[in-house]
């Protein structure tokens, strides 16, 4: 039996199963947990087509009358109009208040199927079933939801945590293999602020079982979720390590030529010559991390052809930057970081130029 990660957020507390073989399991992890017995499934047509049977059939065999909602597979789904167009067929069957949404996916449906979680009958309970590194390490926990806008990445949203979350290693066999390793650069983030230690384990070739490296990472951001859910005192905002200038490369791109994780690798080589300049970062272990990142098949430099000068912009739309001040998270040593309120925005374009 699979041993429960717990996450403490606010008054809430909820288990994180990470294992093999769980997705069949999921009507008897939900169990007691949900009274309910309608639920919808929330799921992209690609992922549906890998999983979404074993987890009716499981839901069915667990008392549960499921409702699979797909929606076509992509970023582009993560929108106001479909979350909209989601509550619509959850009216349909009679889904209500007593009724609870099961979001199987990457990151993209876990945002978009918590905030359909999140408003429809003013909130009923979401389990999140994440199938991506990305999700299963990252952003199934902590109750981010959103959706996008055409302003912005994740402008229209609402905490909403899960009830459970359940990770099952065995879906991401069936990841294509450049989103399987822009999930690692949220673990090598996590290991850069946090556990200088599975940095360590990182460097080596004989990979730890995925299982153990993804549990260690729910540990971390349960941790950083529990000390600050709503991002009020600092601390969860150490996890925007790499992000804003990753962010500025995200949409500089139009979302199209970096992944997320890809982005966020960039963002990481610049964060870290920020902390070279502003915060003592020596440059050896820069370099570590660089080439930590490279081990990863990460990119760790912006293709030639890339406008430098287009990131430099959007730079200047992050929400961090509010009131003109820069909130910057930066690395001392690997293994511990903090924020900096004495980086300026002279300083991200510096460190840019040099990606
Ligand atoms: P995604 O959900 O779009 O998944 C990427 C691709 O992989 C999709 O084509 C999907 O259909 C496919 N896929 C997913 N699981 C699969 C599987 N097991 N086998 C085969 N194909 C599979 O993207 P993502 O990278 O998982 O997540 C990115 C999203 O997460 C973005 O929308 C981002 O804003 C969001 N995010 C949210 C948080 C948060 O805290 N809420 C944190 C980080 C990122």
């Amino acid at each position: 039996m699979v041993k429960p990660i717990r996450v403490q957020a606010g008054e809430k507390t909820y288990e994180v199963m990470v294992g093999s073989g769980l997705l069949g399991e999921t009507g008897a992890l939900i169990g007691e947990k949900l009274a309910a017995g309608s639920c919808a499934v929330i799921s992209d047509d690609n992922v549906a087509g890998h999983f979404a049977d074993a987890v009716l059939a499981s839901l069915k065999a667990g008392g549960r009358q499921p409702t699979l909602i797909t929606v076509p597979a992509g970023e582009e789904s993560k929108t106001i109009e479909r979350a909209g167009m989601i509550c619509e067929k959850m009216s349909e069957p009679g889904l209500d208040r007593s009724s609870f949404v099961v979001a199987l996916g990457g990151g993209m449906i876990g945002d978009l199927a918590g905030f359909v979680a999140a408003i429809y009958h003013r909130g009923i309970p979401c389990v999140q079933v994440p199938t991506t590194l990305l999700a299963q390490v990252d952003s199934s926990i902590g109750g981010k939801t959103a959706v996008n806008t055409a302003a912005g990445k994740n402008l229209i949203g609402a905490w909403h945590q899960p009830v459970l979350v359940i990770s099952d290693v065995d879906t991401l066999a069936t990841l294509p293999p450049r989103e399987f390793r822009q999930g690692f650069a949220e673990i090598i983030k996590h290991a850069i602020i946090r556990d200088a230690e599975m940095f360590e384990m990182l460097q080596g070739s004989d990979q730890a079982d995925l299982a153990a490296l993804i549990r260690r990472n729910v540990e971390i951001k349960a941790a950083i979720v529990a000390a600050d859910e709503r991002e009020t005192t600092g601390e969860r905002a150490l996890l925007n390590f790499g992000h804003t200038i990753g962010h500025a490369i995200e949409r500089a791109g139009e979302y199209r030529d970096f992944l997320h994780g890809e982005a966020v690798s960039l963002g990481i080589v610049a964060a870290c010559e920020v902390s070279v300049r502003k915060a003592g970062l020596s440059e050896a272990e820069r370099e570590r991390i660089v080439r930590t990142l490279e081990k990863f098949e990460l990119p760790t430099r912006l293709p030639t052809d890339f406008s430098k000068k287009k990131v430099q912009d959007a730079i200047r739309f992050d929400k961090k930057f509010s009131q003109g001040a820069v909130r910057f998270v930066v690395v001392p040593k690997t293994g511990s970081a903090r924020l900096a309120t004495d980086v300026t925005i002279a300083d991200l374009e510096a460190a840019v130029a040099l990606l």
